[in-house]
């Protein structure tokens, strides 16, 4: 295996990519079945006031345990589901389950807010807007305490329907925010493009010490042009005492990370806010 003739290298080369075909095939064929919506749950990830430690709100993230192959990643998954259109019907499960869900703690605390992942290829699906419409109305809840997260590290294969779709979530009153800004190639055109109500720094620009001069100079920079284009700042994947204390230093006012809290079941959640959205400390 680890001879370096040339036709060895290629072939181990091509195993792996073999296997992780394979990999992704059988992803495809279970996420095809209906059924394995049975094996989706969502997680619930308090984001939390900088400062004070306040939960605001969470962050819908969906987990799949399956009967099968254990437990997935979204990470692992959700590319799979991209490239072969099943991420509508995914995305449809997330939408339905997370505003239910949302509705029921707007009645324990109304100002909670939550946030879903869209795929940047849901924006250019003809019944994105449609079915987005359909969920929102069904349930009673406040419009404006919805986010929706938007990687920026979408491509775009029609940009023009792609700002279409933004404008009408807009006109929807939902918020629209960046997820894992600073990871994409298009960060400040899209921004400037579109106006989006928050950014989410990813967590790899979240400087530990204060010499971390790269990071603490482009996590300052967004904070300047946060003020400038009245954009909210949230901090991704705060895990030390260090970090939160630097972001705070530099007006994030708010932040999610192991730090806070980590991923949780909709009735840990519930828990909490029954303790008036205190964490246990
Ligand atoms: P994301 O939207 O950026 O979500 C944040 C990810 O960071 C989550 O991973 C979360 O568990 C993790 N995280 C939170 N705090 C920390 C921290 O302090 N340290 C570290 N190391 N990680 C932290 P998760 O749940 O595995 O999700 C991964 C990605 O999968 C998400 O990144 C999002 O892009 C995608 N995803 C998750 N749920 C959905 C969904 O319902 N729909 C879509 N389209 N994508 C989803
Ligand atoms: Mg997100
Ligand atoms: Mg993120
Ligand atoms: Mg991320």
């Amino acid at each position: 295996r680890h001879s370096d003739h040339p036709q060895h290298r290629i072939r181990v080369w091509d195993m792996e990519l073999a296997q992780r075909r394979l990999r992704q095939i059988t992803l495809e064929a279970y996420l095809y079945q209906r059924s394995t919506e049975a094996e989706f749950w969502l997680a619930y990830q308090p984001i939390c006031h900088m400062d004070t430690g306040e939960i605001i709100g969470a962050e819908a993230l969906i987990r799949w345990d399956s009967a099968h192959l254990g437990s997935i990643s979204p990470s692992e998954f959700i590319p799979v589901a991209e490239m072969t259109g099943l991420v509508h019907r995914v995305s449809d499960w997330v939408l339905s389950h997370a505003l239910e869900q949302l509705a029921i703690w707007q009645q324990m605390a109304p100002e909670f807010s939550l946030s879903i992942n869209i795929s940047p290829f849901e924006l250019e699906d003809d019944d994105f807007i449609e079915r987005m419409s359909r969920r929102v109305s069904e349930v009673g809840i406040k419009r404006k305490l919805v986010g929706l997260e938007i990687t920026e590290r979408g491509i775009y294969r029609d940009l023009d329907r792609y700002l279409q779709s933004l404008q009408a979530l807009r006109e929807m009153s939902l918020r629209l925010k960046v997820d894992d800004f600073g990871t994409g190639q298009s960060g400040l055109a899209q921004l400037l493009q579109f106006r989006f109500d928050d950014v989410k720094v990813d967590r790899y620009f979240i400087p530990t010490h204060a010499d971390d001069l790269e990071k603490m100079a482009i996590c300052q920079a967004v904070s300047t042009l946060s003020r400038g284009m009245q954009f909210g700042l949230v901090a991704e994947g705060i895990e030390q005492d260090s970090q939160r204390d630097l972001m705070l230093g530099m007006n994030y006012q708010y932040g999610q990370g192991y730090w806070f809290a980590r991923p949780m079941t909709a009735a840990h959640m519930t828990s909490i806010l029954q303790q008036q959205g205190r964490l246990p400390q």
